[in-house]
């Protein structure tokens, strides 16, 4: 016992400081990417036709990247290094679809909820996480969020068990055709007011299954609130979201 203790005092507070300037991301980490729509132009359709997802590309001849289609597979900036670049940059959730395409312009953060929901949910946020046909990686970073190193539960927001004890939903996966129906009773179980998470490539847009006929991706009908990008997004991506979400950070 006197071992597990001193063992215990040994290692120290282990959960991590959030936010903070001092996060130390993995060398391999790529962040938000950066589009520099002023260089090489003459090549915009090879742009779009490298990127196996789609997710770039080329109206009026710019070159436009859509961070909900984005696996971040980098083979666009290992191509076209002057117009692509991925940055350091781990805070990239948004409010609005229309905010993942990437332009060149300033990213614009997702916004806090408005007053009423802020005050319902800013201090204590409960979701039911539906992997609606996902791989895993994503389900498994929200996991990861549990783990005494990020320790979600200290900024009041859990994962519940059931929908009916939920104040949200956060989605993954592509939205199967045979997912879709559990999403839809999963969503009306949830009392409102509520919440939608889209987290993750596949989520957002179908990722590299978009298109496909088993692919039904989220029913108009669900609303979403926050777009988390990543395949799979950063833990820290999605802490940061839903902290943005919340109004705990700005
Ligand atoms: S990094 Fe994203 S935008 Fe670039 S080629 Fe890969 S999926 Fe396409």
């Amino acid at each position: 016992m006197f071992k597990e203790i001193i063992s215990r005092l040994k290692q120290g507070y282990r959960t991590m400081e959030f936010p903070s300037s001092e996060i130390k991301l993995p060398h391999r980490f790529q962040g938000l990417p950066e589009v520099n729509p002023g260089a090489g132009m003459g090549g915009c359709a090879e742009y779009a036709d490298v990127c196996p997802t789609g997710a770039i590309a080329a109206p009026e001849g710019k070159p436009v990247l859509d961070l909900g289609r984005c696996i971040f597979c980098g083979k666009c900036a290992k191509l076209y290094p002057r117009v692509f670049n991925f940055s350091r940059e781990y805070k990239m959730a948004a409010r609005k679809r229309e905010d993942l395409f990437l332009r060149g312009e300033a990213f614009k953060r997702a916004a806090t909820l408005d007053e009423a929901m802020k005050r319902l949910f800013g201090r204590s946020l409960k979701l039911r996480q539906v992997s609606a046909g996902g791989c895993g990686a994503c389900e498994a970073d929200c996991n990861v969020l549990q783990t005494l190193s990020f320790d979600l539960g200290r900024f009041g927001i859990q994962f519940t068990a059931s929908p009916r004890h939920a104040d949200g939903i956060l989605i993954t996966g592509p939205v199967t055709q045979n997912m879709k129906l559990a999403l839809e009773k999963t969503y009306a179980a949830v009392p409102g007011p509520k919440i939608v998470i889209a987290a993750g490539a596949c989520a957002i847009s179908g990722g590299i299954y978009a298109g496909h006929p088993e692919t039904a991706g989220i029913p108009a009908e669900i609303p979403v609130d926050l777009y988390i990008p990543g395949c799979p997004p950063h833990p820290l991506t999605i802490l940061d979201g839903l902290l943005r979400l919340l109004g705990r950070i700005e």
